[in-house]
């Protein structure tokens, strides 16, 4: 069968076709920016991204001079007070938000939760958090933790994503989605749904941890009331780095934060006994701000700044396109169906592929060399970055996934044992 041709790939696929794409690929230059090792193919910066070039010598400057001669002076002198205010504007430009309604800090959990009471706590008389069954497992846990605590306050229903629409009503006080799935990189419509959830009275919260910097993204044109995201992800910020939240700025000073701290207050250096929230998006930061990592974030975030997403949108749907006609040309009859939205626009920067014996040939992919990962229960999950990532990756990682399953090689027991972390 012949595959009709997708948009910006040549008819006929082979290596050197894929030579050729990247040879005119105006981002190609941006791999040189990070630390990778060559020969290993990298489809894993979904989960961690890779490391740019430019966070070694900035981490060595702000331990050696902000904190070893600078010491505490350096809240003030290097600008650690304002990192999560600064970071969060430089996140703003990626997200379609303004300056001043996004904060670094805290992890995605974390803010979660700070953003799903808030706004529970917005909407008196409503008491139901909506969201999807197929959401990350921790943002449900985060609900759940939520609702435990309001002891009968608040309830989590969760529907089929295709049912959010239908589900909202006068009881829903938050809206509660993912906006590409971390499984099949399938993406939400956020204008639809933000506009639905404010049509029925209640807010719309969007988890961006698989679309920042993945895709442009638009919360304010969209109508989006509040947002949390990943920072060790597409934005390369390291392991745990710190992660963000948006609060449009007409629901600042109407949502609350539930966790109280001192950077959060108006007037930290008061000691006040009582709290009073900082007016604007600060009053959403509970603790000090951990500098370290917002250090190695700010350094991934300078290199964000100066890419144009729409050139990274574009790259990566052409990855995912070339990437799913080579798994239907070359791996066909090896027993792997695309679990990903085959149309480009409803995809995020990944591809899913079902595999039976999926846990065993991601092990046999990253013993040779292409590192993706594995999610449950037969998930093959592999991250297009397009900063680093070229077309000729896509070329080997796929050949070596046909190679892999024509041989069996991932029938070999040891890659039956599960790793703790994969
Ligand atoms: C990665 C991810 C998170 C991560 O949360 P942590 O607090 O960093 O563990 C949360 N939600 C979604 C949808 C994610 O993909």
């Amino acid at each position: 069968m012949r595959i009709a041709p997708v948009s910006g790939l040549p008819d006929s696929l082979d290596r050197d076709a894929c030579a050729a794409l990247d040879a005119g690929d105006p981002l190609a230059p941006m791999r040189g920016r990070f630390v990778l090792d060559e020969g290993l193919i990298y489809l894993d910066g979904n989960s961690l991204g890779a490391l740019p070039a430019a966070t070694p010598p900035r981490l060595a400057r702000v331990v050696g001079e902000e904190w070893g001669r600078g010491l505490i002076g350096s809240w003030n002198d290097a600008g650690w007070i304002e990192a999560p205010r600064r970071l969060g504007d430089k996140v703003a430009g990626l997200i379609g938000a303004d300056a001043g309604e996004v904060l670094v800090a805290d992890s995605t959990s974390v803010n979660l939760f700070k953003l799903l009471a808030g706004a529970v706590r917005a909407r008196p008389g409503r008491r139901v958090v909506l969201s999807h069954a197929d959401n990350f497992p921790a943002d449900l846990y985060v609900a759940q933790g939520l609702c435990e605590l309001l002891d009968g306050g608040c309830e989590l229903r969760t529907v089929a994503p295709a049912e959010l629409a239908g589900a909202l009503d006068a009881d829903v006080a938050v809206l509660m989605v993912t906006h590409v799935d971390y499984a099949t990189g399938a993406v939400q419509d956020m204008a639809a749904l933000s506009a639905a959830a404010r049509g029925c009275g209640a807010l719309s919260l969007w988890d961006l941890s698989h679309s920042t910097a993945a895709l442009p993204v638009d919360l304010g044109g969209c109508g989006a009331d509040l947002a949390v995201g990943c920072g060790y992800k597409y934005l390369n910020g390291g392991p745990g780095a710190p992660a963000f939240l948006y609060v449009a700025r007409r629901l600042q000073e109407t949502i609350r934060s539930p966790l109280r701290g001192w950077m959060g207050h108006a007037e930290p250096f008061a000691f006040e006994p009582g709290h009073r929230h900082a007016p604007g998006v600060q009053g959403f930061l509970c603790g000090t701000p951990p500098i370290l990592g917002m250090a190695a974030l700010e350094a991934a975030l300078d290199l964000w700044l100066e890419v144009d997403l729409d050139a990274v949108r574009a790259k990566s749907v052409r990855l995912g396109d070339l990437l799913i006609r080579l798994v239907d040309e070359r791996c066909a009859g090896l027993g792997l169906t695309v679990a990903s939205p085959r149309e480009g626009a409803r995809r995020g920067s990944q591809v899913a592929l079902r595999h039976p014996d999926g846990y065993r040939v991601v092990r046999a992919l990253i013993d040779r060399g292409v590192v993706g990962d594995f999610r449950s229960p037969d998930i093959v999950r592999l991250g297009l970055a397009p900063l680093y990532l070229r077309h000729v990756d896509v070329w080997e990682a796929v050949e070596t996934l046909r190679e892999v399953l024509a041989t069996r090689a991932h029938d070999r027991p040891e890659y039956a044992v599960r790793a703790a972390v994969t």
